[in-house]
């Protein structure tokens, strides 16, 4: 898509012929099938300073909690026993874990586990650790771009680049991952020519896997009064996304399903989106990893629930990319 062509969609009001252009080529491209994965979200400790996140080191009101590396090895065995095929291992920045201890869980369910595929999505870390998880045993990792605006991402991440960011993924795709990208849409801030740049970028990158989801104020944050995202945007954006993409893997995000709890994946599955994320955090950490408000907790009734109601079908499959 041209540049002009992705901003008169996000311009318009009209979104149902996008939608259901994500959704041919979702089909064509993707199946019919929905990859559920599992998410153990193992520490909310985090050196950075996101200025919409609840994990930002500053928010002091946050019950912090890390997992033993022997609990995540135990949440872990119990995702893989319910059938989960990918295991996404997340965390605040957190470098109270070090290579060795994360390349002792990985070995650890690829040992018991081997055909189950480990996703890391635990920030920016230097380049020898990413190689060396990769080396153990990590398959795919996930760091979402955030926004393509450097001056705004600059002013949501004190300390951070979106120079660097992009590094990074650059990195982790030469290293062999399979690797995951990404915005929120509707930050305080965000213009719609700076989400034209995200889908842009999306098209050229071409990841392998991609998040997006709506902004959702948290109340210990400098962004608590912010407006909420709107859904309907969002779902644009994330057809767009497909469309650009063809083959990305995309989850229906927690953070649709949170702005609407009944409908939120379903809408995410009809808009391009043919993955979901499974929580598998212990549930009385669950609620301390508070990115934003009143995140739900996607237990697999609920993602299986959603993806029979949108007609799809559940598959348990590891979900390998698609552009290999
Ligand atoms: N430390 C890891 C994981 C961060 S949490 C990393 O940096 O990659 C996972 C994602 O949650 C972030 O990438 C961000 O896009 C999203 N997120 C954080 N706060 C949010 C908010 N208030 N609203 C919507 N999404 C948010």
């Amino acid at each position: 898509m041209t540049a002009k062509e992705i901003l008169k969609y996000l311009q318009a009001g009209e979104r149902t012929a996008l939608i259901k252009r994500a959704d041919e080529v979702r089909k064509e491209h993707c199946g019919n099938k929905v990859i559920l994965r599992g998410l153990i979200e193992f520490s909310n400790y985090c050196a950075r300073n996101c200025l919409y996140c609840g994990l930002r080191r500053d928010n002091g009101s946050l019950r912090r909690y890390r997992m033993k590396p022997s609990e995540i090895i135990k949440a872990s065995y119990g995702a893989c026993e319910e059938g989960m095929k990918t295991l996404v291992l997340q965390s605040g920045d957190d470098f109270y874990y070090g290579v060795d201890d994360i390349r002792g869980i990985i070995k650890d369910i690829k040992k018991r586990f081997p055909d189950t595929a480990i996703t890391l999505s635990v920030g920016e870390r230097p380049d020898d650790e990413y190689k060396a998880f990769f080396n153990c045993g990590a398959d795919r990792y996930l760091l979402r771009h955030e926004t393509m605006n450097e001056r705004l991402y600059k002013k949501l991440h004190p300390g951070q680049s979106l120079k660097e960011r992009i590094r990074i993924l650059e990195f982790l795709r030469k290293t062999g991952y399979q690797v995951g990208a990404g915005c929120v849409v509707g930050l305080p801030g965000q213009a719609i020519e700076d989400l034209r740049g995200d889908i842009l970028f999306l098209q050229d990158f071409q990841p392998d896997m991609i998040g997006i989801g709506p902004f959702i104020p948290q109340s210990n944050t400098p962004l608590a009064e912010s407006s909420i995202a709107s859904v309907d945007f969002a779902l644009k954006v994330i057809a767009l996304a497909r469309v650009v993409t063809k083959n990305s893997h995309m989850p229906a995000t927690t953070a649709l399903a949170t702005l609407d709890e009944g409908c939120g994946h379903i809408l995410g599955l009809n808009a391009g989106c043919n993955v979901i994320m499974v929580n598998f955090t212990p549930s009385k950490l669950k609620k301390d990893y508070a990115i934003y408000d009143n995140k739900v907790s996607v237990s697999l009734k609920r993602a299986e629930a959603a993806v029979l109601k949108s007609g799809r079908e559940v598959t348990f499959e590891r979900g390998d990319s698609l552009k290999r």
